[in-house]
């Protein structure tokens, strides 16, 4: 068995049987035997990774639609080209990333070599979440396969149509004996999370990351929390306007409905500014998506119906009654809700306390740009903060004084394609990074190895610590 169907189809006992009995041994069986270390092995997993986004495209996209109404277009940008770009670099700097990293040693350990040798961690958990559920549960176990380890991939049972194209490609494709799917949803993740595991990787909400981090402490398991947060995006005046509005609105909108970890949160400007801010985002939302939006095929729909809930229940908050300056409608049937701009909403809203992860855009004003550092810095540590501004001593101030996973200056989302850029959280946002090569040194354990030979031997290292002795060193 390479999969485990979802807990609607399999007695929860059985699968937390098979979890503990077969593939947990299958899986330490593997990884002692060393193969999943070898070069070639890694090569050849993340070929078949390439060949399941190729050979499959169109089924992949096909899920996401089912599962988000998610645009063809969005899935490749967004899923299928940034796994296969994730890939392809790993392919080409394996070798590279797997060469022991010569360092120099001091005078104390003289003479000796010294260097630090990446190994693998063992056998690891990807949990991964709905909203990206392609990219989000692939990326990880490409950093875990890069490295040499064995994975378990436990997609997000509320992206059914992935994770099960998922289960059946990977099972089609990899290495069953070191790469298993396992389909499920909490009593499944429960059972996972009682193993004990190398590493595990989560991307979701906070409060299941403190279930992960808690089942994780009792094996003392390395964790990684991609987590979520309220991004803020500042919006300064003299800037190219239309610009930065269609770039907000690709960040906010076209990520998903704004159901995307890095989309921006919430929005702040200057009082002055806010109303040509407003117009500008107004009037290219319309050219994206039509006088309409509810009936656009480009933008993707709310998850279901328990999130659809959520954000009404955001939308109908007596709080922001008379706020919403753009949108609000909705469309139950279909889960969708149209981009949705509120101005000036309070901080005691339901939208300003939690994050929103949907369409809903607030908009607060401050009088002196400057104050937004501190609005920002009031909340958690968001996963991303976004500053839009010409102005060389505000941008310098952002980003010494703004705690974000990551800070963007005029653009949305991007950071996140940048390999050469860590991915990840901190404080609230998550703790831990990847992508790239950082993916690459989070599934691996940076072994110090220092050799010496058998010159150099000095007696004053030795008892008996006679004064002579004690006088030399
Ligand atoms: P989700 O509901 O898919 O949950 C994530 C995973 O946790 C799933 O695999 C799910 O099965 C598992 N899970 C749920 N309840 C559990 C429980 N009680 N015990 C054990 N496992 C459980 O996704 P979500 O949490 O709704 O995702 C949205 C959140 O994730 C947002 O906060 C978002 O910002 C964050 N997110 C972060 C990133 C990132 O890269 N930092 C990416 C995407 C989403």
């Amino acid at each position: 068995i390479v999969a485990i169907k979802r807990s609607k189809e399999v007695d929860p006992n059985q699968v937390e049987q098979f979890i503990n009995e077969g593939m947990m041994k299958e899986l330490r069986g593997t990884y002692a035997s060393g193969k999943t270390k070898s070069y070639e092995w890694r090569v050849t997993q993340l070929r078949a990774l390439l060949k399941i986004a190729d050979h499959h495209e169109k089924e992949i996209t096909e899920a996401l639609r089912s599962d988000l109404n998610k645009h063809e277009h969005e899935s490749f940008v967004y899923e299928i080209a940034m796994m296969k770009s994730s890939c392809q670099l790993a392919l080409k700097q394996l070798k590279k990333w797997m060469k022991p990293e010569k360092v120099k040693t001091s005078l104390t350990t003289f003479p000796s070599s010294g260097e630090i040798v990446s190994e693998p961690l063992g056998v690891t958990l990807v949990i991964s979440a709905w909203n990206y559920p392609f990219l989000l549960s692939l990326d990880p176990v490409i950093g875990a396969i890069t490295a040499g380890n064995a994975v378990v991939l436990k997609p997000s049972e509320i992206s059914p149509a992935t994770s099960a194209v998922l289960s059946k490609l990977l099972g089609e494709y990899m290495d069953t004996s070191a790469v298993k799917v396992v389909e499920g949803a909490v009593p499944e993740t429960t059972a996972l999370l009682e193993q004990k595991w190398d590493k595990i990787f989560y991307t979701g909400n906070g409060k299941v990351g403190r279930i992960v981090l808690a089942a994780a402490a009792k094996h003392l398991t390395p964790v990684i929390l991609e987590l979520g947060g309220k991004s803020p995006v500042v919006v300064d005046k003299n800037i190219n306007l239309k610009v930065a509005a269609r770039r907000i609105i690709a960040g906010k909108w076209g990520c998903n409905s704004g159901q995307a970890c890095v989309s921006p949160d919430y929005l702040i400007t200057t009082k002055d500014y806010a109303s040509q801010l407003v117009d500008a985002l107004k009037s290219e939302l319309e050219v994206f998506y039509g006088k309409d939006p509810l009936k656009s095929e480009d933008l993707s729909r709310i998850v279901n119906s328990n999130h659809f809930n959520r954000l009404t229940n955001l939308l109908d908050d007596d709080k922001v009654s008379g706020k919403i300056v753009h949108g609000g409608q909705r469309d139950e049937a279909n889960l969708k809700i149209a981009p949705t701009i509120m101005l000036e909403v309070p901080g005691d809203s339901l939208v300003m306390n939690e994050e929103i992860f949907g369409p809903l855009f607030p908009i607060l004003t401050v009088y002196k740009i400057e104050d937004s550092i501190e609005m920002i810095n009031a909340r958690e540590k968001p996963l991303s903060a976004y500053l839009f501004t010409n102005d060389k001593k505000l941008k310098e101030e952002f980003i010494r004084n703004v705690s974000a996973g990551g800070l963007l200056v005029n653009d949305t989302i991007l950071h996140l394609a940048e390999h050469s850029l860590p991915f990840g959280g901190v404080g609230e946002s998550g703790m831990g990074a990847y992508h790239g090569k950082f993916s690459f040194d989070a599934f691996s354990h940076k072994k110090a190895v220092l050799q010496r030979s058998f010159a150099g031997d000095i007696p004053a290292r030795y008892p008996p610590y006679t004064p002579g002795k004690l006088r030399f060193l």
